[in-house]
């Protein structure tokens, strides 16, 4: 069997290494414009938790994400975190808007949460000139994908992945070249592969500050929000979510906004030198489409198509609970198949 992915950022590699572990004897080979170190995911710090995910379900949310964070513990069980780029660290999380969510579903996977109260948040406000009304303390991990996605592509390699540096510009390509079976995780560039105008950019600005006394992850779940996440060499300063924005550039206005936020919460970022600023475009979608399709070339051949794109601003945080649904997905094709001659 013959299996193209599209895509090389942290989705299109973890849906590859899923799909090479559950069948050695099929042949995937992922096709990518961008590899690492230049996907989205590589600007960004990788923190678990769920973010700017839209309407997907609440149940996935909790499903793939939680997956995930078992992953991760996995790694940091088998002595991998510094290969994987992994950090378990305190989180605060907080908002001064008013949200349904008093208490997010995926709050029971993360270690230790503490609901914030009304003290805590008042005291809080204090200290930051903000009025918090809700928020949670816990721990959780980072998961640096500058680290992690080398890792993914050694391992992939490693089971007889190939990889193929090429645009796709029409999925038939690949279909009339003889794949049998095709994964979409072209994040924002669905939007022209299947004609998905329903992906959009949510344009993310972020810094990144040498301050190797900071060990707390710091987050506003505000329409404007400022957060600040450590990793290992670096702590990353956001950030802006501009819907629909594709400039790459990095804004004077957007620094200042990040700048002045961050020391706002952690003042000692004062005198961090800020050695990296960095434009990532999110893919944003009404909901995750993590889905299967029969797809037909203009030359009337049929192929079986999962699409898994549009994970927003948790790629990270979703990545092997959707790869390993891509996985079930496949399983359940291959039965479709051996029914149907016509496939
Ligand atoms: C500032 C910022 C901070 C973030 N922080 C976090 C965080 O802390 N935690 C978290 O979980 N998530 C975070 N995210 C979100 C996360 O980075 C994304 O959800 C994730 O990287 C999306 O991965 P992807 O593989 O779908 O897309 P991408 O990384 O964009 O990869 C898409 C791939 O598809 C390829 N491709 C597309 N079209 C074609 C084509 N036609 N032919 C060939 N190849 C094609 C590209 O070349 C690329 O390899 C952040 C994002 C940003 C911008």
């Amino acid at each position: 069997m013959r299996v193209a992915v599209v895509g090389a950022g942290v989705i299109g590699l973890t849906s590859a290494l899923a799909l090479k572990n559950a069948f050695p004897e099929y042949r995937v080979t992922i096709f990518a414009e961008i590899f690492t170190p230049d996907t989205t995911g590589d600007g960004s710090a990788g923190l678990w938790g769920p973010f700017l995910l839209g309407d997907t379900p609440r149940e996935d949310i909790v499903k793939w994400s939680g997956i995930t964070h078992r992953w991760m513990e996995n790694f940091w069980k088998a002595g991998l975190a510094q290969e994987t780029g992994l950090c378990l660290l305190p989180v605060s999380r907080v908002t001064s808007e008013i949200n349904e969510e008093l208490e997010p579903l995926w709050i029971k996977i993360v270690y230790g949460a503490h609901r914030y109260t009304i003290d805590e948040l008042k005291k809080l406000s204090e200290q930051h000139n903000a009025n918090y009304i809700n928020g949670w303390h816990f721990v959780t991990y980072t998961c640096e994908p500058r680290r992690l996605l080398p890792w993914l592509t050694k391992k992939f390699v490693a089971l007889g992945g190939e990889l193929v540096r090429r645009k796709i510009r029409d999925l038939d390509e690949l279909i009339e070249d003889g794949y049998e079976l095709v994964i979409n995780c072209s994040g924002l560039g669905a939007r022209k592969l299947v004609g998905d105008n329903t992906v959009i950019p949510l344009r993310g600005q972020v810094s990144r500050a040498s301050a190797p006394w900071l060990m707390h992850t710091f987050l506003i779940d505000d329409e404007d929000c400022n957060y600040i996440i450590p990793n290992t060499n670096t702590v990353v300063l956001g950030g802006t979510h501009q819907e629909g924005d594709y400039d790459l550039r990095v804004r004077d206005e957007d620094s200042k906004f990040i700048h002045e936020g961050c020391r706002r919460i952690f003042p000692s970022l004062k005198n961090a030198e800020i050695v990296k600023s960095w434009v990532g475009l999110r893919p944003g979608r009404p909901r995750v489409r993590l889905e299967s399709e029969i797809y037909t070339t203009k030359n009337g051949k049929k192929c079986h198509v999962i699409h898994n794109y549009g994970h927003g601003g948790a790629g990270v945080t979703l990545c092997w609970g959707c790869a390993l649904d891509v996985v079930e997905i496949a399983k359940n094709l291959n039965l479709i198949k051996s029914q149907n001659s016509k496939l």
